[in-house]
């Protein structure tokens, strides 16, 4: 009952939040009034974002030790592993080719000239980034002492630690069974804390789009507007289509089921576009009410908010015609074969943040030759598009945890979205 008043009050601070921003914007910029909202919404938006990467590393910590110590035996492990690799590596291709197919159809920015962001272009240093070096450094941020990784955010490493640190509970055994009571307790607490942040999201929502809403540079919007609806329409049609579509296939859930279970944690990466920052609530969202055990739960999704991007990629491979559309150059199948493939690594290394997916793409454009310092022109749009593809990375590992329950425990979901917690 308390859940679904809370799921109602952030559906409905998030279109408050719109409203609130879309008034902002139209009193006059330094007006009191203009302002002091302004600096309301970003307190009480930073809050919130500060307030859930406060719980997401001891968090993702704990939930993967814990999952993976008790996926007990090993053959279920090796299926754990390849079930959620091969479907991150699935749903992300596809993605690329929705990207892809709808640049090559639409071809955003042809007609448009490259000269006319020309100044932006100026203000931008890219840093290089052949694909071997960034490879290297994705490798590179695997192994990290524990203590560094765990305090300076790095999420991938804190994986990476956990990871072992659970295989090593499973070859232990018994002799360990206190550290992983210890922690399965710990996980219990910091779910705790998930729970009383959530009762702010509503405010934290609505803060962050009102704040959104009311800083957006419409004259540019509308120079780009036809990038922006193929990208936004590209990445709803995998999110509200082929997304739903493999997990009722493999899964038999339907649409409306998901959705309910799944909303906090859609609406709040909306929010905060941020896959980390949201990772506390989608945790939450796939074990209490989508009912993923907490083994496969605990390893999948704090996995899945790092590598699995399915927003990410499609976006990175559609923006790369749209620069190639702009300096009129035209992309032949090898060359968008390697777009296709710099892409996934792209999205697979942008850490879950607010538009880290464009420091990546200067990876993508590299790739094929086109010019790094193009994102300039992305720039002022990405915060709006980040809303969009930060909803369908987090939608896929959601998706993910469910299909590969499905695929290794072959249990269908008992009861559907659970109206018993908060
Ligand atoms: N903001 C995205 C995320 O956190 C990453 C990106 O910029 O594409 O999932």
């Amino acid at each position: 009952m308390r859940r679904t008043s809370l799921n109602a009050q952030i559906l409905f601070s998030a279109f408050a939040g719109v409203l609130l921003g879309l008034g902002l914007a139209m009193l006059e910029k330094e007006s009191p009034a203009a302002q002091a909202g302004l600096y309301i919404a970003e307190l009480v938006g930073t809050l919130f974002i500060d307030m859930l990467k406060m719980v997401m590393i001891p968090l993702v910590f704990s939930s993967i030790a814990v999952g993976v110590a008790n996926l007990r035996m090993h053959r279920q492990m090796h299926r754990v592993w390849k079930a959620t690799l091969g479907f991150f590596a699935f749903s992300m291709a596809v993605a690329i080719i929705l990207g892809l197919t709808a640049a090559n159809i639409f071809r955003p920015g042809e007609g448009l000239q490259l000269e006319m962001f020309q100044s932006a272009m100026q203000g931008v240093q890219a840093g290089q980034m052949p694909l071997s070096g960034f490879f290297a450094q994705l490798l590179h941020t695997l192994f990290q002492n524990p203590v560094a990784a765990l305090a300076q955010g790095n999420v991938l490493a804190v994986v990476v630690f956990s990871l072992l640190l659970g295989i090593a509970l499973v070859i232990g055994g018994e002799r360990y069974t206190n550290i992983l009571i210890l922690l399965q307790e710990f996980l219990e607490l910091m779910l705790m804390l998930v729970g009383w942040i959530m009762r702010l999201a509503p405010l934290g929502i609505m803060a962050l789009l009102a704040k959104l809403a009311a800083t957006q540079d419409v004259a540019l919007l509308g120079t780009l507007i036809e990038f922006i609806v193929v990208v936004v329409a590209t990445t709803l049609l995998h999110g509200v289509v082929v997304l739903p579509l493999i997990l009722y296939l493999v899964a038999g859930m339907t649409p409306l089921k998901f959705w309910r279970g799944a909303r906090e944690a859609l609406i709040t990466a909306f929010a905060t576009s941020s896959s980390s920052a949201t990772l506390p609530v989608t945790l939450r969202c796939v074990e209490q009410h989508l009912h993923v055990k907490r083994d496969i739960a605990g390893f999948v999704v704090p996995l899945g908010a790092t590598l699995n991007m399915d927003g990410t990629a499609l976006y990175e491979a559609a923006a790369a015609l749209f620069i190639a559309n702009l300096a009129g150059i035209e992309l032949n199948f090898v060359q968008q074969m390697i777009v296709f493939v710099s892409a996934m690594l792209a999205a697979m290394g942008a850490p879950g943040i607010p538009s880290a997916g464009m420091v990546t793409m200067v990876l993508v454009l590299q790739s094929v030759g086109l010019p790094a310092e193009a994102i300039a022109i992305l720039l002022p749009i990405d915060r709006l598009l980040d809303t969009f593809r930060t909803m369908v990375n987090v939608e896929g590992d959601m998706v993910g945890s469910l299909v590969v329950q499905k695929l290794v425990r072959g249990q269908p979901d008992p009861s559907g979205p659970d109206s018993s917690d908060v």
